[in-house]
């Protein structure tokens, strides 16, 4: 296969591979989009079995995120970073340098931020050789970990989706999450403070029994989670979750939660909606990061500090519109994964036609 074959590759603006023989970084960047503004996206560090596995995972992603931003509303386009590694063994200083200077290297076209097994400290050597780094701590403009915003967006989807198909709040309901890392804690946080119970699961057993010691979770193996008695499963591991092997077993009527990708095909999402799942499309509901990213990049262009209220505004546009796609999904009869690409591809497509 080749780049311009990928089913992955959907008119891609640019595709850059970067190796730094010192440090040892070998990084993608994916630019999807910049109709909407300059692509933004997470830096992800993963040990990808195989090169060909790293580029299908920036793609796809990046072309995620220009959806996503498009429904956040922001004024960015989508781009993504994956930086090719084990993230418990192999992070050093001089990679995150590295990467920053492969940042800096696209001039603004491309803004990095947290995403899977990379943290604000990591990025602030990456931010000593670029401006375009967001997601950081410290200085006036700074929005720090984007995770709380990000759980905070998915836990009023899910309050959403709740009230809506099950007719109740969420005292009482059974959220099973599955992956309790930045995202999935946070999230299982706000849903034991609002009365839900809780199913975890994590591969990293320690994880999970910190979650479970103060929410009273009950944990199972990560295999057995899509098996759990529950009224919404909540993906907050990596993606792919929403397969024909796991789709089967699901017993929730509600699928929402903040992993990227959820859905393994598009296919699957029909299926999804055919068996009369509620699904919350995961760049919709999921948007609460890359708007707190949004909200340092709009500071740091207007020389401002960073204000909590215009992401407070923007996270709850999110969720109206989260809402306007199920109203759709319900008029016109077709699953809210189509629903929500078709209105992400109508802004993009109108800020290309706009920008000539
Ligand atoms: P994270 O690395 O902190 O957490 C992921 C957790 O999932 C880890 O604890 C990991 O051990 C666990 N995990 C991995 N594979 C698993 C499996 N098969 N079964 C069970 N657990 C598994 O990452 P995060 O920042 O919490 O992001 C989680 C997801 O949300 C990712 O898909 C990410 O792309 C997406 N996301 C994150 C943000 C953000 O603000 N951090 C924003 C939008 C989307």
């Amino acid at each position: 296969m080749t780049l311009f074959d990928s089913p992955a590759f959907e008119a891609h603006e640019e595709v850059h591979a970067f190796h730094d023989a010192k440090s040892g970084l070998k990084c993608l960047i994916a630019v999807h989009s910049t109709a909407l503004g300059p692509s933004a996206g997470g830096c992800r560090m993963w040990d990808y079995p195989t090169a060909e596995d790293a580029l299908t995972d920036a793609l796809r992603l990046s072309r995620a995120m220009s959806y996503k931003n498009a429904m956040a509303d922001i004024a960015l386009g989508g781009g993504k970073a994956v930086i090719l590694g084990d993230s418990r063994t192999a992070k050093t200083p001089a990679l995150f340098e590295a990467l920053g200077r492969a940042v800096e290297s696209l001039s603004g076209r491309y803004w990095a931020a947290e995403d899977v097994g990379i943290s604000p400290s990591d990025l602030a050597y990456a931010h000593k050789h670029s401006r375009y780094i967001a997601g950081l701590d410290g200085h006036p403009a700074a929005s720090g970990d984007p995770s709380p915003v990000t759980a905070d967006g998915v836990f009023r989807g899910i309050r959403l989706c709740v009230r809506r198909a099950l007719e109740r709040e969420l005292d009482g309901v059974t959220v099973a999450i599955q992956g309790v890392g930045h995202v999935g804690a946070y999230l299982a946080d706000r849903l034991h403070a609002a009365g839900a119970k809780l199913v975890i699961c994590d591969v990293n057993a320690e994880a999970a029994a910190e979650v479970a010691a103060r929410t009273g979770a009950k944990v199972v193996a990560p295999g057995a989670i899509f098996d759990a008695e529950a009224d919404v499963f909540a993906p907050c591991a990596l993606g792919g979750a929403i397969n024909a092997e796991t789709l089967p077993r699901l017993k929730p009527r509600i699928i929402a939660g903040g992993a990227n990708n959820q859905l393994a095909t598009p296919e699957i999402g029909r299926a999804v909606f055919d068996d009369g799942i509620l699904y919350a499309p995961d760049y919709v509901i999921n948007g609460g990061g890359i708007i707190n990213v949004a909200g340092e990049i709009r500071a740091l262009d207007r020389n401002e500090g960073f204000d909590p209220a215009w992401v407070e505004s923007k996270v709850a546009r999110m969720i109206e519109t989260l809402e306007e796609v199920l109203d759709r999904a319900i008029s016109e009869s077709r699953p809210t994964h189509e629903i929500a690409n078709r209105i992400a591809q109508g802004r993009i497509a109108a800020a290309e036609a706009a920008r000539g």
